[in-house]
Parts: C-alpha cells; structure tokens; sequence
C-alpha cells in the first residue's frame, strides 16, 4: 500500500487526488491524518483512512504496517515538528516500511531559510532511520501570494520587504503531482529533489501579474526590515507573526527561495505551472 501523511490538508489530499487519478486502486491507498471529516470525505473516494496525530505516538501504531512507501507530509506545528516527524519516522521503522518519502524545504541541509532547521533534523532522522528514502524539498508555492493578491486589490499595492530578491513558486498541485510519481516509484530512492517553479520572479512581476488579475493598476512597495515591522504591528499581528514575516522576506530578499534547479519540470514532464495561471486557479 501506499500511504498518505497529511491526507487532510491541501497538499495531501491533491497527492490521493492524483493517485486516483492515475490509476491507483483505492483500496491500496491509506489517507492519514488527524481531522475526522476530512478523513471522512476521503474514505468516500474508497481510500482507507487513518486518524493519527504525530504528537501521540500510540496513534500511529499499526497505520504504516505493510506499506510499500509512506509519503510523510511534514506537518504544521512550527516548533513541534522534529519530535512529530521523529515518532512519525520511528512508526515507519517498527513497520519495516519499504520506503519514505518526506516533503523538505529548499537546500534544507544548509539553509538559512527561517523554516529550514526543521526540515534539516527531520531529514536526519530519516538518513539515520536506514530507510530508503527520497527527500522532495518543496519550495514556495504560489498560494502563498493568494492573501497578497486579496490585499492588493483593495489597496493597489503589494508591500514587502524583499527588496530585489526573486521566488521560484510553483502551485501547489505541482509539488502534489510531483510526490504522487515519486511515491508509486521506487526509482526515486536516494534522491534528493530541489522542487520549485520553472520562473523566478520578482515583486515588480508579482504586482503587474495581481494587476492583471485584479484589473487595476498594482504597484511593489519596497520597504526595509523596521517599515515593515511597523506596518505590521500598525495592522495589528502579533510580535511572533511579524518577527517570521520579515525573516522570511529577508530569506526571499537573500535569493533563499529563487533556485530554478528544473527539478520540479523533469518529475512532472512538464513546465511548471506559471505564476499568472496558479493565482488565477487559487482565488
Ligand atoms: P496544510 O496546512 O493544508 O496541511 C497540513 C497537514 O498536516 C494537515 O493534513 C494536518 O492535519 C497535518 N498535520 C499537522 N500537524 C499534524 C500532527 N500533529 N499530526 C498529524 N498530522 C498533522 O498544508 P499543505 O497541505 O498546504 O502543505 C503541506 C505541508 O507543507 C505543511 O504542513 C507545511 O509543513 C508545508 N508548507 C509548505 C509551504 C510552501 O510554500 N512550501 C507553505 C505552507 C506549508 P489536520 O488538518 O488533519 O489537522
């Protein structure tokens, strides 16, 4: 079989999506995750479903037994994540699964990016585990910019501090197919993919292609670090919030994010999905 994590998020659920899709037998898919009604929608598909919560090891007892190759989604508790994918990986040693596949983050092993330490341990623990493993480090997905395009439309601008810096997004349904190939082939094991979008663009390209989609003239604000914070804590986020935004545009401002290793269109046999097309298939 071939299992699932994080079936009852976006990304997950658009890997079973597109197992099915390609032919898998649904009674060969195990869809795990931790909220019931997403659970259930997808045991309407035919998929078996495993209600399981990383922090709880107990709970995924039994779930990767007999498993060809597990597909671990990296979960979303930042801060929580390396004890999580820890028992997580520790359930897929006692089950003797055949393969992992783990959903990383750009360069994680020598990142700077804010999210990376993270993925850099979780990728650890799976070399160390002696599992046959293939690693996809995602990189940002064009969702992201979904709320920037929302903001932009009332307001006409997009505001950041990333000065320069480019990001090679790709949506979201990309890396899903992207680790939906992966996981049905054994091919991959040992890999390590640098996954991201074909085209690194920059901010000025991200407001003129939110103007085209808004139908409005949308301009890039370039703010420093301070002006950015300022604006945020006027907006009213939360310190913590506000301290993981800038970092991330510092990231983004470093070139962090913009890597075109072409990875992503060679899984898929195809280009990756153009920025315009992404954020017109997300609102
Ligand atoms: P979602 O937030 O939609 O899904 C997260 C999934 O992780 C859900 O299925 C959630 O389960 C599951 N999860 C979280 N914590 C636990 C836990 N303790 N135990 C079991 N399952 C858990 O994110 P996406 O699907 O969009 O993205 C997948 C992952 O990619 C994210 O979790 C995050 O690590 C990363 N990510 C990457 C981004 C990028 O741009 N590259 C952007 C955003 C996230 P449930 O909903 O049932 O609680």
């Amino acid at each position: 079989s071939l299992v699932v994590t994080g079936a009852t998020g976006s990304l997950g659920r658009h890997v079973i999506e597109t197992l099915l899709a390609k032919g898998t037998p649904a009674d060969t898919i195990v869809a795990a995750g931790r909220n019931p009604e997403r659970l259930a929608e997808l045991a309407a598909r035919g998929v078996k479903t495993a209600q399981i919560d990383y922090a709880r090891p107990e709970t995924l007892e039994g779930v990767f037994d007999g498993a060809d190759a597990v597909l671990l989604v990296s979960g979303s508790e930042v801060g929580q994540r390396v004890q999580q994918h820890a028992n997580a990986i520790a359930a897929a040693v006692s089950a003797g699964v055949g393969r992992i596949v783990y959903t990383s983050a750009p360069r994680a092993d020598v990142s700077e990016l804010v999210l990376a330490p993270e993925h850099k341990a979780t990728e650890q623990l799976i070399r160390e585990s002696g599992i046959p493993a293939t690693i996809l480090r995602n990189g940002w997905y064009t969702e992201n910019y979904v709320q920037a395009l929302q903001q932009a439309r009332e307001t006409g601008v997009v505001v950041a501090s990333v000065g320069d810096g480019r990001v090679a997004s790709a949506s979201r349904s990309d890396y899903a197919e992207a680790a939906a190939i992966v996981l049905a082939d054994e091919s991959h094991v040992g890999k390590v993919y640098e996954l991201s979008g074909d085209v690194a663009w920059n901010y000025d390209e991200l407001a003129s292609t939110i103007g085209d989609i808004v139908g409005r003239e949308v301009v890039f604000r370039s703010v420093t670090p301070e002006e950015h914070a300022a604006i945020l804590a006027e907006a009213g986020l939360d310190e913590g919030t506000i301290g993981f935004v800038v970092a991330l545009d510092a990231n983004t401002r470093d070139g962090l994010l913009a890597e075109t290793s072409g990875d992503l269109a060679r899984l898929l046999g195809r280009p990756t999905t153009p920025l315009r097309e992404g954020l017109l298939a997300a609102i």
